[in-house]
């Protein structure tokens, strides 16, 4: 030990005349200089001092004052400088994954070194970082898996958690797991840092700790409702009603009628189509404007207005996903002004994009399409003009229901604060906002945290394998403790997908999944993917279900849409079928040279396409981790059923269960019910939409939607077979004929010796997956 201690001594030393030499190069003076100009720089002494004196420290200041570039740069810096170098390792936690690489990027940058050498990042399946890294930023999941091995993070002496203001539900879970950890680790410092909002609910969180804030500055920023921009850009609405779900009675009524969209929309709600004169109640024109998709039109207008009329400054728009970003990007290529490449650099930005790092560079005149990415956790610096459209892609779980969705709705006044902040960072800013003011009146103040409105049975499965406890009572603990009715409906589920045993405890496949990152329904499909011999089929459908459908929905195509996406169907009657064809056609035409044609055919998205076929690797490699695939067997070694759909089918029904719908006919018709909520209908974008009667008694889906009705998304009808062998447990029937499936929701005759054939060769597929 004293070898390491003087080599610890001499790195300390060399680390020290490192950063001196670099602060004093000239390349970096620029640099400095601008670091030295950031409100956080005239804290620097405070923060430190703050840091030395307690174990946790909350900071909180406007987006862009310097939190996250400067005060993790600081602590490693009085490290460095005290000779402490060699012992420090600083780890910052990132929400997103873009963020995690941005930050690192930029601050290796300003200390004149390349990424990976004393700053690194680390996120899911990437990362740069090396023996010499003393500064880490990764994402808030990467951290929370690393405490399955190291549960008192020996070693890292530095903790700073980043935007804790946003509630996200992995942040929510590791400050209850920081602060048991605390009194275990007292040399170990925590820093929280959070936007101006809502900073002593932290501070009050960790025995009152203490709080520094970094007062900021902006310049004033003018604000444009709805109303005033219809009236400079004189452009009038048109919503795009197809795509909204809850439309499809009002479509149909539109097609007699032949009245204008937007007037047909509101008739019954009674809101003049100027939005001027508002003869309805607030929260039922939020209702209504929230299943509405945003009128691309009107941004492209907006946008335009821009650039015709005021003066130079780049543009930030926000926008709920990626659809409308990539939508939203055509129709600027497709615009007269703003289409022209030597004048305007139009980027799109959001979350699960790899790298952001192409949109930093100063270039012609800036149009940034961004999701809320952009509201804090990067700052874009020379925005003048934001163009809000007042939403962002929410997770909402209803627990009554059991229900999960992932809708666009109405941000918060808090985030409406923050998007319009954006654009007075150099000079004074105009935010441009696409609802009425009345809209805005009626938000919420704050987002409701990501721990009350999301299912928990990931969160409830991760706090198994770190050995928390009973799932309740952790959580009991939260900042803000999620509905206990969500809780049981988690355990209840991990139970009924086989994770938990009847005592709470992981089951050994509990613990396989626990391994997966995903969704326990589609860490199980893997699973059984690989045992049943569809590999191949299996990792597309859950790189699909777990990233996002392929199938684009064009606007003014949607029968040739749906007609390509039912050729790839078949008579499958099955939306995973149409997908996993699609997705193998698109295989094809790409080792052909025929991708784009291809695409542009069959209504496919070749940016989604790519991003399932690169997760399929990382899921392929996950399976490999835990032993479920040998990958020096060959890709053919797990496929030989993997073109007989019955097994497919199959296989997705053990994913999926206990997402089934019992089809009943009611006529010439069939009516859909689930145990939960009764009576769904199946979504317009299905290929089962206009199935009257199904072949098959059973249907099961991968979401149930709530918009005006209850749809189910993608669905795929399935044989009672199937749920008898791949389903949930089987209970006899009270009545001694056949057995009963979903406590009794479901229901099969058969007779006693049949029963007992397939009870053993469940209890023979158990072992396999419990291996
Ligand atoms: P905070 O975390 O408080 O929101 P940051 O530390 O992220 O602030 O950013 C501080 C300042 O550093 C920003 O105002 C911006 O001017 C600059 N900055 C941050 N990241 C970058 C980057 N990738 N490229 C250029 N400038 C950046
Ligand atoms: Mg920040």
């Amino acid at each position: 030990s004293q070898h390491t201690d003087s080599f610890k001594e001499k790195l300390s030393v060399a680390l020290k005349e490192k950063q001196e030499l670099s602060q004093a190069s000239n390349s970096l003076k620029e640099m400095k200089s601008f670091r030295e100009m950031l409100p956080a720089f005239k804290m620097k002494s405070e923060f430190l001092k703050a840091v030395q004196e307690n174990q946790v420290l909350v900071v909180s200041g406007e987006t862009g004052c310097g939190k996250t570039t400067q005060l993790p740069q600081f602590i490693l810096e009085e490290e460095i400088s005290c000779l402490r170098g060699a012992d420090c390792n600083i780890i910052c936690t990132q929400p997103r994954r873009v963020s995690a690489i941005s930050v690192a990027t930029r601050i290796s940058s300003e200390r004149g070194e390349s990424i990976g050498e004393t700053i690194g990042y680390q996120i899911r399946l990437e990362s740069k970082r090396s023996a010499d890294t003393r500064l880490l930023f990764c994402t808030t999941g990467v951290l929370l898996r690393q405490l399955v091995q190291d549960p008192d993070l020996k070693g890292v002496s530095h903790l700073l958690v980043d935007e804790i203001h946003e509630r996200g539900m992995n942040e929510d879970f590791l400050i209850i797991i920081l602060r048991d950890l605390l009194p275990r680790r007292p040399d170990l410092r925590l820093i929280l840092m959070s936007a101006t909002i809502n900073a002593d609910l932290f501070s009050k969180y960790f025995a009152n700790a203490p709080t520094i804030h970094i007062p900021g500055f902006t310049y004033p920023v003018a604000e444009y409702f709805l109303e005033d921009v219809l009236e400079k850009t004189r452009y009038s609405i048109k919503s795009d009603f197809d795509n909204y779900e809850g439309n499809s009675r009002r479509r149909s009524k539109q097609q007699d009628s032949k009245k204008d969209p937007l007037t047909e929309m509101f008739e019954d709600i009674d809101v003049d189509t100027n939005y001027k004169n508002y003869s309805l109640g607030v929260r039922k024109s939020l209702e209504a404007w929230s299943g509405v998709q945003i009128d691309l039109g009107l941004v492209e207008a907006t946008i335009e207005y821009i650039c015709r009329n005021e003066g130079s400054g780049a543009i930030l728009v926000f926008l709920t996903g990626w659809d409308e970003i990539s939508k939203l990007l055509d129709k600027l290529k497709g615009n007269n002004l703003l289409g022209d490449p030597h004048k305007f650099l139009i980027l799109p930005l959001h979350g699960s994009m790899p790298t952001a790092n192409q949109w930093i560079f100063p270039y012609k005149l800036k149009i940034v399409l961004a999701t809320n990415i952009a509201e804090s956790s990067i700052t874009i610096d020379d925005v003048v003009y934001v163009i809000d459209c007042g939403k962002a892609k929410e997770t909402s779980y209803d627990a009554l229901n059991k229900l999960a969705c992932l809708l666009p709705s109405w941000i918060s006044k808090a985030s409406a604060h923050q998007r319009r902040g954006r654009a007075g960072r150099v000079q004074p800013g105009v935010c441009y906002r696409l609802y009425p003011k009345l809209i805005h009146e009626a938000m919420p103040p704050y987002q409701l945290a990501e721990i009350l409105r999301t299912p928990l049975q990931e969160l409830c499965l991760h706090i198994k394998s770190l050995r928390l406890g009973t799932v309740a009572s952790f959580l009991e603990k939260a900042l803000q403790p999620p509905d206990p009715l969500a809780v049981k409906n988690a355990i209840e589920l991990l139970k009924t997908v086989g994770a938990l045993d009847e005592h709470e405890e992981l089951t050994p496949l509990g613990r396989h999944l626990c391994n997966i990152p995903l969704d326990p329904n589609i860490g199980k499909m893997l699973l059984m993917g690989s045992i049943f011999q569809c590999l191949n089929p299996a990792l597309t459908i859950a790189a699909a279900l777990a990233y996002r459908n392929p199938f684009v929905l064009p606007i003014n195509r949607k029968e040739e849409a749906d007609a390509a996406k039912q050729s790839f169907a078949g008579d499958s009657c099955s939306d995973h079928i149409a997908l996993l064809k699609a997705f193998e056609g698109w295989k094809d035409a790409k080792r052909s040279g025929n991708e784009k044609q291809f695409c542009w055919d069959n209504f496919l998205s070749p940016v989604t396409l790519r991003l399932i076929d690169d997760m399929r690797m990382q899921f392929l490699n996950l399976l490999s981790d835990i032993g479920f695939v040998d990958k020096s067997r060959g890709p053919n070694a797990y496929n030989q059923y993997s073109h007989d759909l019955e097994m497919v089918c199959a296989i997705l029904c053990a994913g999926l269960y206990p997402n089934v719908v019992q089809c009943k006919r009611r006529g010439k018709r069939t009516a859909f019910y689930t145990k939960e909520v009764g009576k769904v209908d199946i979504h317009p974008a299905s290929v089962n939409a206009g199935v009257h009667l199904f072949p098959l008694p059973y249907i099961v889906y991968s979401e149930k939607v709530k918009t005006t009705s209850i749809y189910i998304r993608d669905s795929t009808n399935i044989s009672d077979y199937a749920l008898l062998l791949f389903g949930g447990n089987l209970v006899p029937s009270k009545s001694g004929e056949g057995i009963d499936m979903l406590g009794g929701y479901l229901h099969f005759s058969a007779s006693k010796s049949v029963i007992e054939l397939i009870r053993k060769l469940r209890g023979e597929l158990d072992k396999l997956l419990n291996r």
